[in-house]
């Protein structure tokens, strides 16, 4: 069922209320296995499930085979609530061209310029959201801001800058865009390489955001785990992967408990497709069948993803989405 962030987040922040917490990942996918990965693991373990593209995917596997390929997921599951939202937006015309494909959530990333490398001011990112708020949800389609800058760089993606997210600022933002979902920055990091030490994660930023912001979803970008078994794996057989680090799931569960409601999980996908194909052709060196290797890739994606439903408690939870695909939502954001 194909539905909008807004009706998968809305469940979630229900939970939270009712002192339930739980969180919905949002999985990247660049390619039908990593789709099908996901896809799995959903149906195994009934979760509702955000499927985000970046516009580094749209690149690499073009607009349409990728739309296809998870409306293919859609079609397949009517049982499983399926939102398709576009990560990091970095203008009106990537919004737009999310939109035009089917999709029915999208990121408007105006904490940074249109380069998605430079920080830009408090004004810009205002103004640029709020147009995107503006075309979207006339639309029908939920729209993801960002306030505060997270470290790392992924897919292209990010200043290198960590700054921390000012909660009073976040509730201005709120009010003056109308956004439906916040990434904020709390500590987390885009990449592979997340921390030189332990993971710190600014839960008081979290608790404070959820307190000012009662009714906004809260995000967290930068939040894959980088299982250090997956790294071991890819390390054995011959990648080289010194240091990488993520937030533990231990970590993403204490989010979740003070409102965290949508977790992003891209490098993990990333990490689990790559150890799998490592460990397959090294240990069937005369294997040449792209689907030996692909397949493989792919059930441990699932595998991956699974442990993390369970983590964010998100299984079992498909029965909880309400049914606001985009013309319940267009009715509902004009009524506003
Ligand atoms: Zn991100």
């Amino acid at each position: 069922m194909l539905v909008t962030s807004k009706a998968i987040l809305e469940a979630s922040l229900n939970g939270y209320r009712q002192g339930k917490p739980f969180a919905v990942g949002a999985y990247n996918v660049n390619n039908m296995e990593q789709m099908q990965g996901i896809i799995k693991a959903a149906k195994e373990t009934q979760s509702p499930v955000i499927v985000q593209v970046s516009r580094g995917a749209l690149k690499y596997a073009e607009d349409k085979y990728l739309r296809n390929i998870i409306m293919a997921a859609v079609e397949l599951n009517p049982d499983i609530p399926i939102a398709i939202h576009l990560d990091h937006g970095n203008n009106m015309e990537s919004v737009k061209r999310a939109i035009d494909l089917g999709f029915t959530s999208v990121m408007i990333d105006g904490s940074l310029m249109e380069d998605s490398k430079t920080p830009s001011d408090f004004e810009y990112n205002v103004r640029i959201t709020s147009e995107v708020v503006k075309y979207a949800h006339d639309r029908g389609v939920s729209v993801e801001g960002e306030l505060g800058t997270l470290g790392g760089i992924e897919d292209g993606v990010g200043s290198g800058q960590t700054h921390l997210t000012d909660p009073d600022q976040a509730v201005e933002f709120v009010e003056r865009t109308g956004v439906d979902a916040l990434a904020i920055s709390i500590g987390t990091s885009h990449g592979a390489y997340k921390f030189k030490g332990e993971a710190k994660i600014a839960y008081d930023v979290i608790e404070r955001c959820r307190k000012n912001l009662p009714n906004t979803y809260l995000v967290a970008h930068g939040s894959s785990s980088v299982p250090k078994e997956l790294v071991d794996i890819i390390n054995q057989y011959g990648g080289q992967m010194e240091h990488a680090a993520g937030v533990p799931l231990e970590a993403l569960q204490k989010a979740i408990e003070y409102g965290i409601n949508k977790i992003n999980v891209d490098t993990d996908i990333r990490l689990a497709a790559t150890a799998a194909t490592r460990k397959f052709l090294a240990e069937n060196p005369s294997k040449f069948d792209q689907r030996d290797y692909a397949g493989a890739a792919r059930e441990a994606i699932a595998q991956e993803i699974m442990k993390r439903m369970n983590a964010f408690h998100t299984a079992g939870h498909i029965k909880d989405v309400p049914n606001w695909g985009l013309e319940e939502m267009k009715e509902m954001y004009k009524g506003k």
